[in-house]
């Protein structure tokens, strides 16, 4: 069934589509109150994010939109300390989008919500004229016992680790628009595990940032300006796939700035960094993660690299790959 206008009117083909999409695929005893607002439960320091994806295709190797949509926002709540609780998705549909797209969409989301431990609580659709595009917004809720985790808490000594590979969601976005055949997966994944961990066994974190649109380098040199450091790193150390260092080659595309979904850096301090490491690898999503520098004196990133120079790592300037997530 091709979406129509109609179905965002608000009136019957509306109901029938929640109903039937979104609560058939993600309802829980909050969402099908249908009331105005859901009212959950609440006893602590409250993070609160949103974000909203519109990547092209919906559909790649390694992930979907609605997957993304779930991992984007359950990440950011991560990286401040924070355990992800409930989360509110929005859809934008264009009129001709197909309805077994969406219902995909839906299943999706309900499916990574659970390996993420969060319930979707409250939506909202529209369909607008356009081409068949769908986008997603959400927005998430997370209980912070300790505040203290910041991007502007590295210190001088500090180790930074980096969770796994890098460059792998973009290489497979840009791999599908450019009909490149290859093997290279998005790691869109939702970090609950990795992060749990290193908090309950209170590793001493000082920082956590997630790396997606603008890639390391751009997340790197914003953690160095929030906290008045330098981030020294080794490109020798820096995790990446053979096919995804390949791509990046035959492209010219700059590994520094390449996109993820699934990955973190954890600055930790120096006499517990290896500690932390082990954590994160024994994690899931993190058995490739690395120490791939540390922070000093002075400001900005500076890449230490295989050849034994050493430059200073940009922050991404200008469009980079739009739609990426
Ligand atoms: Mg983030």
């Amino acid at each position: 069934m091709k979406i129509t206008l109609a179905h965002g009117s608000g009136g019957k083909q509306t109901s029938d589509l929640i109903n039937e999409i979104f609560a058939g695929s993600y309802g829980n005893e909050i969402l099908s109150e249908m009331e105005d607002s859901a009212v959950v439960r609440a006893c602590a320091n409250i993070a609160v994010t949103t974000d909203s994806f519109v990547v092209k295709p919906m559909f790649f190797r390694g992930g979907d939109i609605g997957r993304l949509a779930v991992c984007g926002t359950v990440n950011d709540l991560l990286m401040r300390g924070a355990e992800p609780k409930y989360l509110t998705s929005a859809f934008i549909i264009e009129e001709g989008a197909d309805s077994e797209d969406l219902k995909k969409i839906a299943r999706s989301m309900a499916e990574t919500a659970a390996e993420a431990g969060v319930i979707i609580v409250a939506g909202d659709t529209k369909v607008i004229e356009g081409k068949g595009e769908i986008y997603i917004n959400t927005s998430g809720i997370g209980f912070v016992k300790d505040k203290s985790i910041s991007s502007s808490a590295c210190k001088k000594g500090d180790k930074i680790i980096l969770s796994g590979n890098i460059g792998d969601h973009h290489s497979a976005i840009l791999s599908a628009r450019m009909n490149i055949e290859n093997n290279i997966k998005s790691d869109c994944a939702p970090l609950n595990a990795m992060v749990r961990r290193l908090l309950d066994e209170n590793a001493s974190v000082h920082a956590m940032r997630d790396v997606t649109r603008g890639g390391l380098g751009t997340i790197l040199n914003e953690l160095a300006d929030a906290s008045g450091v330098s981030i020294h790193l080794n490109e020798n150390d820096i995790p990446v796939s053979s096919e995804v260092r390949a791509f990046a080659d035959i492209l010219g595309l700059e590994l520094m700035n390449m996109g993820n979904e699934g990955k973190m850096v954890c600055v930790v301090a120096p006499d517990d960094a290896e500690r932390a490491l082990s954590l994160i690898k024994a994690s899931p999503y993190g058995e490739n993660a690395q120490i791939i520098g540390e922070a000093a004196e002075g400001s900005g990133v500076l890449l230490h690299t295989s050849i034994g120079g050493v430059r200073r790592v940009p922050v991404l300037v200008g469009e980079g790959l739009p739609r990426i997530c």
